[in-house]
């Protein structure tokens, strides 16, 4: 890692400026680009060198990945045309702050001879001691943008205020879109699917049924909304201009007065499905399209005897409403339940039992690695550093090695998390002799302590997927 400075006296520097300024900033100070902007260029004059380009990364956090970093990308590229021999940016944290990155790409500018230099902190590259501040530094620096999260929540809390979209067109529902300057994007009305909306909003209201809703809007506009999504469009209170709270948000489409009309509505046909109480309402899967099966009643009638008689069974709403599923199964909650009563125990063991030996064959192949052991190790090592004791070369050594070894035993202290102790127990308890007393809420509890989900196939088999 050398610096290599030319003589000012006989070359010009050809300078590159880069600045970057992410979303959460600009909301917190709105000049900042411009501020860093007019600091870096009057810097470099100060200093003489000749300003070659400007690379501005705007709306572009600290945790965005290189890739998304555009002007750095074009910025790297140029540095390997070598366009210019020295970059100037305002602080560190402005060029990286994740070490990785910052070495991956120190690694070019030294290979085409192009230093950098900060208009607003000191740091040398040239020295040892130099070098481990850097370090230090992006430590640092990589530490704080992992803490970041909350401040950008609260950020998002003011741009809501002033009646800024904070998602993509994806996140508005049906009748509206998202659109403006890059730094001013707000929810509109959507002229192409205005209509839509206006009919679903009178529809639902004249019908009072989210179904019908869906088939009528559906068949005259030629679209595929599933009742799902219809029912979550229906509930959104953008529709009339609120979000979070915040009047005014965006233009509406009705009022309040009937916004809450709708919901009552949607209320009454979400209750009319859910008086009983399914047992396995959230554990079944579809198959076909992966959703989770809907509970039902399912009339039938015994001509013998002349009577109806409801009983409780599950389909996959995409296939009924939707059509959008081919899944043409309606299991009995009875036929599941019976299944599950007389399988459980042998599907469970079949689990612990091919865990044991899969975990068998991971700890014969790798080395235990205890991860506050090689914490310790990095503290010493950075300590003998400082004492004078080791050099930076091989400081950089073991810190590499050390930090991986870190990385694994991370890795591999996850993989370790899935404890199969409740199964065990489950099957040394008698838990199922008391299942007959249950009544239906505590007994999908007691499913879905123990069970992610239950795959009815179309020929009549189960998979069970444990948690
Ligand atoms: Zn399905």
């Amino acid at each position: 890692m050398k610096k290599i400075i030319k003589d000012i006296s006989n070359t010009v520097i050809r300078t590159a400026i880069y600045i970057r300024v992410s979303s959460e900033e600009q909301v917190k100070h709105g000049y900042s680009l411009q501020a860093q902007r007019e600091r870096l260029v009057e810097y470099c004059k100060e200093k003489g060198y000749q300003l070659i380009e400007i690379y501005i990364d705007e709306g572009k956090s600290a945790r965005s990945k290189l890739k998304n970093r555009t002007e750095l990308l074009r910025l790297i590229e140029d540095a390997k045309a070598q366009k210019f021999d020295r970059i100037v940016f305002w602080r560190l944290d402005r060029w990286f702050r994740n070490i990785a990155d910052y070495y991956k790409v120190q690694e070019v500018l030294e290979a085409n001879k192009i230093d950098w230099e900060c208009s607003d902190e000191e740091y040398s590259t040239t020295t040892s001691n130099g070098r481990l501040h850097l370090n230090i530094k992006l430590s640092i620096a990589q530490n704080e943008s992992d803490q970041t999260s909350d401040r950008i929540k609260f950020n998002f809390e003011n741009m809501v205020k002033n009646g800024r979209a904070i998602t993509g067109s994806h996140g508005v529902p049906l009748g509206y879109m998202v659109a403006g300057e890059e730094k001013n994007k707000k929810v509109v009305k959507n002229p192409d699917t205005e209509q839509v909306a206006i009919d679903m909003l009178e529809y639902i209201r004249k019908s009072g049924s989210i179904r019908k809703t869906v088939t009528y809007i559906n068949e005259k506009y030629n679209l595929k909304i599933c009742y799902d999504s219809m029912r979550h469009y229906l509930m959104n209170e953008k529709y009339y201009g609120c979000y979070r709270g915040i009047e005014n948000y965006c233009e509406p489409y009705i009022t309040k007065q009937e916004f809450d009309e709708i919901q009552s509505l949607i209320r009454k046909n979400v209750k009319n499905n859910k008086k009983y109480d399914y047992i396995f309402s959230g554990l079944l899967k579809c198959p076909k399209c992966g959703c989770r099966l809907s509970g039902y009643q399912q009339m039938t009638s015994k001509p013998k005897y002349n009577v109806k008689y409801k009983y409780p069974t599950y389909r996959c709403n995409h296939a009924h409403n939707d059509k959008l599923c081919n899944y043409r199964k309606h299991p009995s909650e009875n036929v599941i339940e019976k299944y599950m009563i007389n399988n459980v125990k042998r599907e469970m063991l079949n689990l612990i039992k091919s865990s044991d030996s899969s975990k068998e064959k991971k700890n014969s192949k790798t080395v235990k690695l205890d991860k506050e052991k090689i914490k310790i190790k990095l503290s010493r090592l950075t300590d003998l550093y400082i004492d004078g004791m080791i050099l930076i070369e091989k400081y950089e050594q073991e810190f590499q090695k050390l930090n991986s070894l870190l990385q694994e035993a991370e890795k591999n202290e996850s993989e370790q998390e899935s404890d199969l102790s409740q199964y065990k127990d489950f099957l040394n308890s008698n838990a199922l002799s008391i299942y007959d007393k249950l009544d239906n809420t505590s007994r999908r509890m007691f499913w879905a302590k123990y069970i992610e989900y239950i795959i009815y196939n179309e020929d009549g088999t189960y998979d069970i997927k444990f948690k």
